[in-house]
């Protein structure tokens, strides 16, 4: 069994064939996948996909790409989706400074807010952090909550070997088989018990399918590739990293049936 642990389910370029792009993930062994809302409105719809689908669980929060039209009274509404069954992490939040979409200022003030309600409910995250290591060291030492996964890592070792000790998973994407040497460097020093696999789908498409939409059965092509840096088999890191998920986001033990 393999999980795809991050997967935009609710963007419009799934609507037409979701059901067929779910079959043929469960074909190659996906039977979980975890679908993150980047507003209210996209977490909302997250939701209704994981309760119309058979091991499609969701989690609700605002991207930081959103943060500038944020809703009034946001955190609220995220509080009362957390509710359904179905949600079992508050995400994608963080960080980008890379591409900058919204200003600094209200970045900061959403994911703060957002790590705080992750911490009263007691539920991990899911970051999202892009050129704003610094800045989001300092958000995750404030909030004094370390409960989560830093998706799609792109860093370095030095920031990974800090998150790994603050307690944090690291989930990797397709940018796995880009024959990037300083993130094929991160992948072999991950621990056993913190790493997770994902698509991020529909964006990061691994090779060799790079450049066209990407779909969560392709996670497989992603932990081949783990497994080859790792010098480990398939079978292990398909087995380690669906316990890791399954540790880290325990609410995906319940069925959702
Ligand atoms: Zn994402």
């Amino acid at each position: 069994m393999l999980i795809d642990s991050h997967i935009h389910l609710d963007s419009g370029v799934y609507s037409k064939d979701l059901d067929a792009l779910l079959l043929r993930a469960n074909d190659v062994g996906v039977q979980k996948l975890l679908t993150p809302g980047t507003t209210v409105e996209s977490s909302k719809k997250c939701i209704e996909i994981a309760q119309n689908h058979n091991g499609v669980y969701a989690a609700v929060g605002v991207h930081p790409h959103d943060a500038d039209t944020a809703p009034d009274g946001y955190p609220d509404s995220l509080s009362d989706l957390l509710s359904e069954e179905v949600v079992v992490a508050i995400g994608e939040i963080g960080l980008d400074f890379n591409k900058n979409y919204s200003k600094v200022e209200s970045q900061l003030s959403i994911f703060n807010a957002q790590i705080k309600l992750a911490k009263e409910k007691n539920l991990p995250m899911i970051i999202h952090n892009r050129d704003s290591d610094e800045e989001m060291e300092n958000c995750l030492k404030v909030g004094d909550y370390f409960n989560g996964v830093i998706h799609c890592y792109t860093g370095d070792v030095g920031f990974a070997e800090k998150l790994l000790s603050m307690g944090f998973y690291l989930g990797f994407t397709g940018i796995a088989t880009f024959g990037k040497k300083e993130l094929e460097d991160v992948i072999k020093m991950v621990p056993d018990d913190r790493l997770l696999v994902e698509t991020d789908g529909p964006y990061m498409t691994p090779v060799p399918h790079r450049g066209k939409r990407n779909e969560p059965a392709y996670v497989e092509i992603i932990a081949k590739r783990i497994a080859e840096l790792r010098n480990a088999s398939y079978e292990e890191v398909s087995d380690l990293t669906t316990q890791n998920c399954l540790r880290l986001f325990e609410k995906m033990n319940n069925s959702d049936d």
